[in-house]
């Protein structure tokens, strides 16, 4: 008589948590750049018209509304 194999399969993730949450702090501090790059106005920067003036150019090139 054949031996029984277990019946529950070993499960694995196809990404690790630590990928997982490394990829999302990546993704959020990429957002938090483009929004400082393209909509910020001084208000979340407190820098005044510092980051827009500093911007501008790539801001126009990306076609971000501006003035
Ligand atoms: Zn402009």
């Amino acid at each position: 008589m054949p031996k029984v194999q277990s019946v529950h399969p070993v499960i694995s993730p196809a990404v690790s948590t630590r990928v997982l949450w490394t990829a999302l702090a990546v993704v959020a501090v990429l957002l938090l750049m483009a929004y400082l790059v393209a909509f910020d106005q001084g208000a979340v920067s407190r820098s005044g018209m510092y980051l827009h003036e500093l911007m501008h150019d790539g801001r126009h090139l990306l076609g971000v509304p501006c003035h």
